[in-house]
């Protein structure tokens, strides 16, 4: 029986913290909420609010951009298409580079801005600023590396080229989970290409989108190659997905809407690259040492309040560990704050979304009423309604929700399983397919798993494997496509293939 205790003392003073910090940053620009159109900003004639997930505060207002608007964002886009691709690839390169110093050098204003709108713990905030910006480094010298191939003729007296050239205009719609990183894993790959990108970013998260904007043009993106449109997501995304001029399309966020954004940029057959809802397994062995397990799993399931695609979903662990992985899960798991990003000391902040916050709450209350147990000292309610308390479920089946759909929260579900041929085929039932976690010490069970789990991204004996240079994306309906890497970089580029005969 495990006991937790009482990890956090709801403190009033919560209140307006996000705004007070806000008015302390350097840069006022960065809340100014003016959308980025063809280089200039603009404020809109109607207003949107941002508020602070862990309050419901509101922080500030942000341009409620029309669809008119973006499509003059798409024109301006394509206006510059041709000189900014035209540039050498070092030139575009050095811009981005100094992009991402600045991000660099305004990290910590940067960090207050993505917790203030978006929840997360403020040293998981700088971690994704870092990490968002190493995005546009290592794109500035891909870009630099878009070889093509030289092809043995199968004909004489020719010579067969295969070159990768920029596509056009890309557009990006992106979450809110990772509102900086997002983002710049999809821009340093177009701009790296030598695409324009217009990019239209969830709601919720605006601050953070239109912070990079700011940041972009200081460091010298011509107008009209890097542009941030904010307001409604089904009037702006229209004409993303309908326009023929936008030749690339990279979405990031849930299944549903991907398949939309799928069906609808069929009629104007684009490229389109869907980062989508994950469900990850993580299989943990009875040969592997329980402490490592157990820092495996609070990573791959804790990790920004367990809004993370990559989050592992289904914990499932051989019989013979089982009662004392729980034990010293429970015991982790108890030992995290929950409270307002902002407050150091937090591991767990609320979630952005009300309806993340209450999906959370129903699959708890699905999986008790059909008889998994739950070890929680509180319903996150206490805090405001948008926290979920870090849970633990054991005795988690199939027949429950939590082991089935996307959790995206603080919510971890156990499962006991006995053998590896039993383990992989439960792993592998899901239509998910982005990331999954093997912890064993046998070498050859490694191998063979590597080979059969069904997923894009496997971390064995890890919980921490993202960065530039990987291949990230999902198989089955986890999306299409990959972002970062070389791989990422070839989403905003046509092959042409040139047969130079008669030599
Ligand atoms: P969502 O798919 O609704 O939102 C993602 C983006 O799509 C946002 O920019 C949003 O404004 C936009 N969008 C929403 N509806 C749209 C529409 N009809 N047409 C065009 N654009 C639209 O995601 P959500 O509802 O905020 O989150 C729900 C679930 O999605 C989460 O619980 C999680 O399972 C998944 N999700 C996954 C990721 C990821 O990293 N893969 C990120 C966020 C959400």
């Amino acid at each position: 029986q495990v006991s937790f205790g009482i990890v956090y003392q709801a403190n009033p003073h919560v209140i307006g913290l996000a705004s007070r910090s806000l008015q302390t940053l350097r840069r006022r620009d960065f809340v100014a909420g003016a959308a980025l159109i063809e280089g200039r900003w603009i404020a809109g004639e109607q207003r949107d609010v941002v508020v602070d997930p862990a309050t419901g505060e509101e922080i500030a207002d942000v341009a409620r951009c029309t669809g008119a608007d973006m499509h003059r964002a798409i024109a301006a886009a394509e206006r510059c298409f041709a000189s900014w691709r035209g540039l050498l690839p070092a030139k575009r390169g050095a811009i981005i580079r100094a992009w991402a110093k600045l991000m660099l050098e305004h990290a910590d204003e940067l960090a207050v801005l993505t917790t203030s709108e978006q929840g997360k713990p403020i040293a998981e905030a700088r971690q994704e600023i870092a990490y968002g910006a190493g995005f546009l480094d290592w794109f500035a010298a891909e870009g630099e590396r878009a070889y093509g191939e030289t092809i043995p003729s199968h004909k004489s007296e020719s010579l067969l080229q295969v070159r990768m050239q920029p596509i056009g205009v890309a557009a990006a719609i992106t979450p809110w989970n990772f509102p900086v990183a997002m983002i710049t894993r999809k821009a340093g790959a177009a701009l790296a290409a030598g695409c324009p990108m217009i990019v239209k970013p969830a709601p919720e998260t605006p601050l953070s989108a239109l912070a990079l904007a700011r940041l972009a043009q200081d460091a010298g993106v011509p107008p009209g190659v890097f542009q941030v449109v904010v307001g409604d997501p089904v009037e702006l995304s229209t004409p993303l997905v309908r326009d023929e001029r936008v030749r690339a399309l990279s979405f990031t966020g849930s299944t549903q809407v991907g398949r939309l954004l799928l069906k609808g940029a069929a009629e104007s057959v684009k490229k389109v690259s869907l980062e989508l809802g994950g469900h990850a397994p993580l299989l943990i062995f009875d040969d592997v040492d329980i402490a490592k397990a157990v820092n495996g799993a609070m990573a791959a399931k804790f990790a920004t309040s367990g809004q993370d695609c990559l989050a592992a979903n289904r914990i499932y662990v051989q019989r013979g560990i089982y009662g004392a992985f729980v034990e010293s899960f429970a015991a982790a798991i108890a030992q995290l704050r929950v409270g307002h990003g902002l407050d150091p000391a937090t591991n767990i902040g609320p979630m952005t979304k009300l309806a993340v916050a209450k999906k959370c709450r129903a699959q708890i209350d699905d999986a008790a009423a059909k008889g998994a147990r739950v070890f929680s000292s509180g319903r996150g309610e206490d805090l405001g309604p948008n926290f979920v308390w870090p849970t633990l479920l054991t005795e988690v089946t199939e027949r429950m929700l939590i082991a089935n759909e996307e959790t995206f929260g603080p919510v971890a579900a156990v499962l006991p399983f006995d053998s590896e041929e039993e383990v992989v085929a439960r792993a592998n039932a899901s239509e998910m397919g982005l990331a999954g976690y093997v912890y064993t010490d046998n070498l050859r069970r490694a191998l063979r798993l590597s080979e059969q789990i069904e997923c894009g991204m496997l971390g064995i004996n890890t919980a921490s494997f993202t960065g530039p240079p990987i291949p990230f994306g999902g198989w089955k309906q986890s999306g299409l496509g990959r972002e970062g890497s070389r791989h990422g970089l070839a989403e905003y580029m046509e092959l042409k293939y040139i047969c130079f005969g008669d030599l």
